[in-house]
């Protein structure tokens, strides 16, 4: 087989992805071109591509999703290949057949390998005949409502109706009892319809007590295909993956390696080339065994949660990704491949989780992430920039690594409690609610986990919101003292006592009233007092008292202390507004 080089790369993506693909190309030296539509003229992945195509208006339907305007961009700009990241392109075999007429490499499978995979259906056919487990079932052609009435009948409820053609948990609907059948199935051909422009169903046995874990595949174009272990991938709200991990908790070393078998036949049975995911739901209700999982369906591209597979496998998936397209085989052998440690992804969003998870667009006025060891943060965006209405709202994903399962996600909390967000509602509290559950941490989980705890994930921190005004108190008065000690040293009398500080500062009975607002429009009439000793401020509202000072460690880091417990947050202000960041929360006052 002949060895094409790849040196210039087109990705025809967006956001953390697009960077990501960058990453890996500026460390093998291959040069990138970016596209980007109208919203994106100044996004992270235009700025750090080589070269860049402006594509077309905001929406993707109109930019990103136009083969022809990829096509004639990778022309322009002599690239060899296309990168399609996941999403938009990633999974359209019309395409990757365009780009192998057009003599582009399409970094991904061949447009047979997508095709027959793309529907959930015929992809469950295929896999019985390759000796593959699938969710027992109905996947037939025949789409009369009675037949498929009685298929649900004969299969026994709870059942879940899944249009052929969905994805992203788009167009699935549980039935739990045959009265509700009819309904359902209306709802689900319509989102089928609607989505994916495919109305056809089928319907499967609704697992119990389900854990999502999917298997990483690699196949190469010498026939050759290898998979690099499990993701745990059961937190899920709506069936749309929140927190990822490496390996499976619980999994046995005999059920692995089931799995990791079934997944490579499952790949060589469509020739596959490039990374893949076989997605597999796990029966938990009996403990994790070799018998008790079934193929789902596959994913043909490089996926959201790769990362994870990365960090405890010490493999760059994209790197290989180039290396299998210009037809180089595999990077390594199945016997070379071993489990080191253990790592988590979490998702960060902007969204309001109190508003059932509402998706939030705006300017990111403030974006922090402190950096430490074993941990990688994926993000295509940077402080300043928008989250628009036009793509998905996800900010970045946060990955650590440990050596142990435990390691791993006590520093994804510490990394989550080091990440500041302001200007955007974002997940990130939610996300530390979830990561602390006694449950979780047990690794005592299903995907019905959120579901069934959403009330404390999505609780507020008892007096929180208190906590964070007297912070926000704390930084104007860090502020007043500021201005006081300017107008000291710039004072050309500065004996003259209206220059001094000492008028509301060092005096005792110094006294003050101050109007805060949070976010929600709640107003408060606070009272503030200099303490006894003249350190600290004693602040009321109304019959409430709370004692507090502090002060910045350094520009955005303030450090404070009230009713004697010690808060780290940061802070962003403009004007008079200020915006307290701590432990995942984001709240903004206005004095
Ligand atoms: P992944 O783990 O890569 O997100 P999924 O199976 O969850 O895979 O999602 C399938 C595809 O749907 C992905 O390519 C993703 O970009 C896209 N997707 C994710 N969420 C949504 C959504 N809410 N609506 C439409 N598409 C989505
Ligand atoms: P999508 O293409 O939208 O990703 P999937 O078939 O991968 O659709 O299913 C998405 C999620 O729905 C799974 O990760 C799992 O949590 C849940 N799910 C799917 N099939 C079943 C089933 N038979 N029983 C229980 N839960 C299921
Ligand atoms: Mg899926």
């Amino acid at each position: 087989m002949d060895i094409k080089n790849i040196s210039k790369i087109l990705i025809a993506n967006r956001g953390e992805i697009a960077c990501r693909v960058i990453d890996t190309c500026e460390r093998l030296g291959i040069q990138t071109v970016a596209v980007y539509s109208d919203a994106d003229a100044d996004a992270q992945h235009v700025e750090r591509a080589d070269e860049a195509i402006h594509i077309g208006p905001s929406p993707a339907a109109e930019s990103y999703l136009i083969a022809d305007k990829i096509i004639d961009a990778a022309k322009a700009t002599g690239a060899d290949a296309i990168h399609p990241g996941y999403g938009f392109l990633s999974e359209n075999a019309e395409f990757a057949d365009r780009c192998d007429q057009e003599g582009l490499i399409f970094i991904g499978p061949k447009g047979k390998s997508i095709r027959a995979m793309g529907l959930k259906g015929t992809a469950k056919k295929l896999m019985v005949d390759a000796g593959v487990p699938v969710v027992p079932g109905y996947h037939g052609e025949d789409q009369d409502p009675a037949v498929l009435k009685k298929a649900a009948d004969d299969i026994g409820y709870p059942v879940l109706i899944k249009a052929v053609a969905g994805g992203g948990g788009k167009g699935m609907r549980k039935v739990m009892k045959a009265e509700d059948f009819a309904e359902a199935l209306e709802a689900a051909k319509r989102e089928g319809a609607n989505s994916f422009g495919n109305d056809v169903v089928l319907i499967e046995k609704f697992i119990e007590k389900p854990r999502h874990i999917e298997i990483q595949v690699f196949g190469d174009s010498h026939g050759d295909a290898v998979y690099l272990f499990e993701r745990d991938c059961s937190l899920q709200r709506r069936h749309q993956k929140v927190v990822e991990e490496a390996p499976a908790p619980g999994m046995p070393e005999d059920m692995r390696q089931a799995m990791g078998d079934a997944a490579v036949r499952a790949a060589k049975a469509i020739d596959y080339q490039g990374a893949g995911t076989i997605e597999f739901i796990v029966d938990a209700s009996n403990g994790l065994n070799p018998k008790g999982f079934y193929f789902m369906e596959m994913n043909t591209r490089l996926q959201v949660e790769h990362p994870v597979t990365e960090m405890i496998t010490d493999t760059d998936l994209v790197e290989w990704q180039i290396r299998v397209a210009e037809g180089h085989p595999i990077p390594k052998k199945q016997d070379e491949l071993s489990i080191e440690g253990h790592s988590f992804e979490v998702r960060l969003y902007a969204e309001d989780p109190a508003k059932n998870f509402m998706p939030q667009t705006g300017r990111l006025d403030y974006f922090h992430v402190e950096k430490q060891d074993n941990m990688r943060l994926e993000s295509g965006v940077i402080e300043g920039d928008e989250i628009s209405v036009f793509y998905d709202p996800m900010i970045a994903k946060l990955v650590t690594h440990g050596a142990t399962r435990d390691e791993a996600l006590t520093r994804m909390i510490d990394v989550i409690r080091g990440t500041y967000v302001a200007g955007l509602k974002t997940n990130l509290n939610f996300l530390i609610n979830t990561l602390k559950h006694s449950a979780f941490q047990d690794a005592d989980f299903d995907t019905n986990f959120i579901d069934q705890n959403i009330d404390t994930l999505v609780a507020d921190e008892d007096d929180g919101l208190m906590v964070d005004m007297m912070l926000a108190v704390s930084v104007r008065q860090a502020m007043v003292m500021e201005d006081a000690m300017e107008q000291f040293d710039q004072s050309s009398e500065p004996n003259n006592p209206f220059n001094t500080m000492d008028g509301w500062r060092l005096n005792v009975d110094y006294q003050e009233p101050l109007t805060l607002l949070d976010e929600a429009g709640g107003k408060y009439e606070l009272a503030l007092f200099n303490d006894e000793d003249g350190v600290g401020y004693v602040v009321k509202n109304g019959d409430e008292t709370y004692y507090m000072n502090g002060y910045f460690d350094h520009e955005d880091a303030l450090i404070a202390q009230v009713n004697g417990r010690l808060y780290k947050a940061h802070v962003w202000q403009d004007d008079n507004h200020i915006t307290i960041m701590r432990d995942g929360r984001t709240a903004p006052f206005t004095l």
